[in-house]
């Protein structure tokens, strides 16, 4: 049976090796026999830059490379931690990155794909940040800096924030169902497919359907599986 799958809120950090090796181990195994792999934001807790040669990253993208050479399409679209990943993490791995609000179609359904972070409009600190970090000129300037220089910045970002561990659903909000209805009017989808949130499940509505991609974590993770016949919710591993 033909299928796809999608993941979101990896959060990949050398922190928590758990979700890494549960990261590496379904590249290995599962993913091998998709027809293709969408990777909607946040696989990385943080990222500097394409040209961080911390070997931890090296080795992620080693693992994706695998993949893709194994004749896995792999589908990365940007995260509100990881926005900085660029054309040399794409050559790199082989994987393709999306834009913000991709449509795509699945065994014959058009499904709107997106990280999910632009749906969150109740938080204005968030949205302000979102547009600084998505300028073009803003990242040419963080890019210019040194890797050290990147690292401490990221490092600082991370003791601003009000926990150290890893983000609760709480901490993030939900979406906003207004900026939901017109994302999906625009794209001209019954189906919408995102991340972000770390609330995990299938709405039903009028609009048609919201499936919210689960976030990974130590205890347990998930992904969301597409067949011609059914798709829905799966823990991993
Ligand atoms: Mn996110």
């Amino acid at each position: 049976m033909p299928e796809t799958l999608f993941i979101a809120d990896v959060h990949l950090d050398e922190r928590w090796p758990e979700i890494s090796d549960g990261f590496l181990q379904l590249l290995a195994t599962r993913a091998r026999t998709a027809d293709a792999l969408y990777i909607l934001g946040d696989l990385f807790e943080v990222w500097i830059g394409d040209d961080d040669p911390d070997p931890y990253y090296a080795q992620v993208q080693d693992a994706i490379r695998r993949l893709s050479d194994a004749g896995v399409t792999v589908f990365v679209q940007h995260g509100n931690r990881d926005f900085l990943l660029g054309n040399a993490f794409a050559k790199r791995t082989g994987a393709t990155l999306l834009a913000d609000r991709t449509v795509v179609d699945l065994y014959g359904t058009s499904v709107l794909l997106m990280h999910g972070d632009q749906l969150c409009t109740d938080d204005d600190e968030y949205q302000r940040f979102r547009l600084m970090a998505r300028d073009p000129v803003w990242q040419a300037e963080v890019l210019a800096k040194s890797v050290d220089e990147r690292r401490q910045i990221a490092r600082y970002a991370r003791s601003m924030s009000t926990e150290s561990q890893r983000e609760r659903a709480e901490d993030i909000g939900d979406v906003n169902m207004d900026a939901v209805a017109s994302a999906m009017r625009e794209a001209e989808v019954r189906h919408l497919i995102h991340g972000h949130t770390h609330r995990p499940g299938i709405h039903h509505d009028a609009l048609g359907e919201r499936i919210v991609i689960p976030d990974w974590r130590p205890e347990g993770s998930g992904l969301v599986r597409w067949t011609p016949d059914s798709h829905g919710i799966e823990t991993w591993p």
